[in-house]
């Protein structure tokens, strides 16, 4: 590949790698075959550490510890507010960790060091803050129902949850899950991408340091087709949350479908429509674009991957668009002057790389980008496509890395009909100023969140989640509890009164 962008700055802030077994009802323990997987550093494609790798029996052994913590333990039967107050403790030690956290998220993913340290990571801490305060106030509805009748509901925790997350967002994806599963009182068993083990053994760490009763937190580490498959099929969990690949989420529901109908939610792929209309001032629409498609090296689920630019400010745009990309820093996700880290694995790299070479054949045209880059590791330039065609591979796939797909559009009707010709919608960008048309393509759209002049405006209290092939369930929000509650109806006869 060609050289990466230079900067000056040395890398720093390597953590240390404490914690590489599998944390079961408290303890960090070998998984039962002994087996481990190595852990690879992105930058280089040289091992980390290696993880205890978790497979059916391991499942077995933590779905015990969590179903004993649940039908004998304390962590439901606590008062919500004692739970909250865990929960804070546990919010304080992921601040006071920070450093850590963030370091193990960089090395392990690729990911920003420095946004992860003042962004995502004191934003994981809130969300259990969030979370925790919501713990107490968990309560059900009194019904007068009729005459003779009278009643109440119950929220109560769903019982064992399996969190199946991924490697893109480790910190963030497990907070979304662990978070509203706490607060609701259930036990669990977080199963982290194999790509990105660490931080989730550290958190668990910190679960216990916080006060978290053994069994309530489990996290086996292991690949998805073993030690993924056998929480999907346990007819032991009452619940799974997932998210990940649209395939994958299908091969859940199945496995749920097939073994004791536990409750699902799944956040799946997407292929998310970034539109800029004419009356866009030029500067914010490039910088939004190109963060929608770039940030964390385009490895999220919302990327704004489908630009449509509409006419008028077409070649404004592209102009600034390819000159900024070509500015876009690449290189080691420690240094504070780069914007874009290595893709997290080598298979995440080839595969994106294959999706580069699929447009170059499907004659879009490469405006810049299109290569691997550095001496090692899994570096990939950004990457802009023009004269991209609806029914291309690259429009309709998920690649899930650094490539922005540019396509022109004339009248607001065809944006909205060809915006929606997708499989998925999870999320979709509108860059306007004009209030009517920002109203009016928002509700258009099939998507579970719209963002208007803005992107990745993700936010404790916004519920995030997918239509169609998207998958099904919200995370953040108070919506997010209620995945981890059920409702139970309590009735009694009520006697010669008349009110
Ligand atoms: P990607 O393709 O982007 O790696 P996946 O959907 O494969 O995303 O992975 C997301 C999570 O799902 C990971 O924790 C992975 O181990 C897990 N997983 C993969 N395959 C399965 C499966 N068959 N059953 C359950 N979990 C799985």
């Amino acid at each position: 590949g060609s050289e990466c962008n230079e900067t000056s700055e040395k890398p720093s802030k390597i953590p240390k790698i404490n914690f590489t077994k599998l944390f079961i009802n408290g303890d960090f323990v070998d998984a039962v075959s002994g087996k481990t997987f190595d852990t690879i550093d992105p930058r280089t494609g040289e091992v980390i550490a290696r993880i205890a790798e978790g497979d059916k029996e391991d499942i077995e052994l933590a779905v015990k510890a969590a179903r004993n913590a649940f039908d004998h333990g304390k962590w439901p039967r606590m008062s919500g507010s004692e739970r909250g107050r865990i929960m804070m403790r546990f919010a304080d030690l992921i601040d006071e960790h920070v450093d850590e956290l963030a370091g193990l998220d960089a090395i392990d993913a690729g990911k920003l060091f420095i946004p992860l340290k003042l962004g995502e990571i004191p934003a994981v801490a809130e969300l259990f803050r969030y979370f925790a305060g919501a713990a107490d106030k968990i309560h059900g509805e009194t019904l007068k129902m009729s005459r003779e009748l009278q009643g109440y509901t119950l929220l109560e925790p769903i019982g064992v949850a399996g969190l199946i997350i991924p490697w893109n967002f480790p910190s963030t994806m497990f907070s979304l899950k662990v978070a509203p599963a706490l607060a609701a009182g259930c036990t669990m068993i977080v199963k982290p991408a194999e790509q990105t083990p660490l931080s989730a053994l550290y958190y668990a760490h910190l679960a216990k340091l916080a006060g978290i009763p053994d069994g309530v937190v489990n996290v086996v580490t292991g690949f998805g087709h073993t030690a993924g498959a056998a929480i999907s099929s346990h007819m032991d969990i009452d619940k799974v949350s997932f998210t990940g690949s649209t395939e994958v989420g299908r091969l859940i529901m199945q496995a749920a479908a097939t073994s004791n109908l536990k409750h699902i939610s799944l956040e799946l792929g997407g292929k998310s429509p970034f539109m800029i209309f004419d009356d866009a001032d030029v500067n914010t629409a490039v910088d939004l674009a190109l963060s929608a498609v770039f940030y964390n090296k385009g490895e999220i689920c919302v990327a704004g991957s489908r630009v449509f630019v509409q006419e008028g400010i077409y070649d404004e745009f592209v102009k600034e668009a390819v000159k900024r990309a070509k500015a876009w820093i690449v290189g080691d996700p420690f240094d504070s002057h780069v914007h874009q880290g290595p893709q997290v694995d080598k298979k995440q790299f080839e595969r994106i790389l294959y999706y580069i070479e699929q447009g170059k054949k499907e004659g879009a045209t490469l405006l810049t980008g299109g290569n691997a880059c550095g001496e090692k590791g899994y570096y990939i330039e950004p990457t802009i496509f023009a004269d991209v065609k609806d029914d291309m591979v690259i429009a309709n796939e998920e690649i899930f890395g650094p490539v922005m797909s540019l396509m022109k559009f004339k009248t607001v009707d065809e944006v909205i009909e060809r915006a929606n010709n997708t499989i998925y919608g999870l999320a979709c960008g509108i860059v306007t100023n004009d209030l009517n048309l920002s109203n009016r393509v928002s509700r258009s759209i099939r998507a579970g969140v719209i963002w208007i002049n803005c992107y990745f405006a993700f936010d404790k209290d916004c519920p995030y989640g997918g239509y169609k092939m998207s998958g099904f369930g919200r995370d953040n929000g108070l919506n997010a509890l209620h995945k981890y509650l059920q409702v139970k109806s309590v009735v009694t006869p009520i006697y010669n009164s008349p009110w």
